[in-house]
């Protein structure tokens, strides 16, 4: 079973096969995800409300599992959104140094349609992560789009705008919360998990706030369904979309040395080394094994003595 998930993965990886132009065989191909792990998840928080502090930081560290925090600046700074109180800074720094990720929401959660131009949206993207590095001395490299509008006021989306100089944005989320219910949820997950998907959960309120849990014990039942899932890449919205974006870009060419040794040389096409270097991808071999991880941006690399 483990074996049809891992080629299951490799048939799914985007990135050409390669093979030797000598032997004809031994093809490598860059993991569709990290050890090559049938799916990924990344479990994301809304708004930096104060349940997240008080009610998903004490499951994830019980589970062992990292998340991703949206950030509105503006919000923390006054201490309340639409009336639901929201996390101070000390909170969401205690947050990030449980290798959780701290991310951007926006600096007064304006929906990019309702901003007056490509300026004002931009301005709204970079003064939320200037408030949060001076806060926490943290930057955000991801963003999350207020009410999920990825459109400026005259219908075009904005996301290569918003997503310039980032690892990316939330461009796709699966509600988690509400009437969520562990036992469907997991279900959810494995139909994603057959088709090599990257599920991106979307949480508000947990016992208090708009869309909380009707149970909040689902969640917990979920972690804890969850990390007993050894084939699913659990890892914060940034890790993912960083592995993702590298992942689609690398191309590898395969030679070899002098001493009969498999060397690789991965290019990187246009991916800016500054936002994306040292993202770690898994190369497989032709049986779905891990070989090894690489970081592309660190040129040619000897794959089998
Ligand atoms: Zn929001």
């Amino acid at each position: 079973m483990k074996n049809a998930i891992a080629l299951a993965a490799l048939a799914l990886a985007t990135v050409p096969l390669a093979a030797f132009a000598q032997d004809g065989g031994a093809p490598y191909a860059v993991a569709k995800w990290k050890d090559g792990k049938a799916c990924a998840i990344s479990y994301t928080f809304d708004d930096g409300l104060r349940d997240h502090f008080t009610h998903v930081l004490p499951l994830l560290k019980r589970h062992g599992l990292r998340g991703t925090f949206w950030i509105i600046g503006d919000a923390v700074e006054t201490g309340s959104l639409k009336r639901t109180p929201v996390m101070d800074w000390p909170q969401i720094a205690e947050i990030a140094r449980w290798g959780n990720e701290i991310a951007s929401h926006g600096l007064h959660h304006k929906a990019t349609s309702r901003c007056a131009d490509h300026a004002e949206i931009l301005a709204e993207r970079d003064l939320n992560a200037d408030l949060i590095e001076k806060r926490t001395g943290l930057r955000p490299v991801t963003f999350c789009y207020p009410f999920n509008d990825k459109k400026d006021k005259d219908g075009e989306s904005i996301v290569a705008l918003v997503e310039d100089g980032l690892v990316g944005s939330r461009t796709f989320q699966k509600a988690f919360g509400g009437k969520t219910k562990a036992d469907d949820f997991n279900a959810y997950i494995e139909r994603e998990r057959e088709k090599g998907a990257w599920v991106v959960t979307m949480t508000h309120g947990i016992v208090r706030g708009y869309d909380m849990w009707e149970n909040p014990k689902e969640l917990d039942k979920h972690f804890r369904w969850v990390r007993e899932q050894k084939d699913i890449w659990i890892a914060p919205f940034r890790d993912v979309c960083a592995y993702a974006k590298v992942r689609d870009c690398v191309e590898l060419t395969f030679t070899q040395d002098a001493d009969g040794n498999t060397v690789a040389t991965p290019s990187t096409g246009a991916l800016d080394g500054r936002i994306f270097g040292g993202t770690m991808l898994t190369l497989l071999d032709s049986e779905g094994g891990k070989v090894c991880d690489f970081d592309p941006f660190q040129g040619s690399f000897t794959v089998k003595r």
